[in-house]
């Protein structure tokens, strides 16, 4: 999930397994495939007693979509907010690596900024940010019609508070009830990425 370069070509990996975040040391050696950002592996954890849990037995486990490189691009730029998002919080449990797990069979036949929104709005429900209840960031009312801004968060506001163009409430309302992003049209699902990258 993360790679931090050190010394030579050590390196501190983060990697998120079915139920925590785990911070492993990786010895260089010329005999290891190289890893890379959002890459999913089998490996093996070796406890060091005086030093961090080293990362062994490495087996890259690939998705086929990867190939893709605007695919692989919106996965690891995903998998860089996730950890900026968990880092710190290493008994994460289980949610994580399954919303990665249904977003990876997703990508084989979806569009990524949409597979990533989607699961971007799953997240925000699971820890209990998603604002479903549809009231405005700015003036706290009810937004029952119109057009709808989304700010960092996925937090709603009307379009005319925000002085933005927003989205069809129908749309938003999708999106956040059955985590689909279908009612957007392609144009609209470029903004929405950039407000999940500026933070989940
Ligand atoms: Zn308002």
């Amino acid at each position: 999930m993360n790679l931090k370069k050190r010394g030579n070509e050590d390196m501190i990996v983060t990697l998120l397994s079915t139920e925590s975040l785990l911070t492993l040391y990786r010895f260089y050696g010329a005999r290891h495939s190289a890893l890379q950002l959002g890459y999913k592996i089998d490996f093996i954890v070796e406890n060091n007693p005086f030093f961090m849990p080293r990362l062994r037995q490495v087996a890259h486990l690939s998705f086929e979509w990867l190939f893709s490189l605007e695919k692989a691009r919106v996965w690891q730029r995903f998998c860089q907010l996730l950890y900026a998002h968990l880092r710190g919080a290493e008994e994460c449990g289980g949610f994580y690596y399954d919303m990665l797990e249904n977003a990876a069979g997703k990508l084989k036949t979806q569009n990524p900024k949409r597979t990533m929104i989607e699961s971007a709005a799953a997240l925000l429900e699971h820890e209990g940010r998603l604002h479903s209840d549809m009231r405005c960031f700015i003036c706290r009312e009810e937004i029952k019609g119109g057009r709808v801004a989304l700010l960092r968060g996925c937090s709603p506001a009307h379009a005319a508070c925000v002085g933005a163009e927003g989205f069809d409430l129908r749309a938003v309302k999708r999106l956040f009830e059955a985590k689909e992003s279908l009612l957007f049209a392609d144009p609209e699902i470029k903004i929405l990425w950039k407000i999940v990258e500026s933070g989940l």
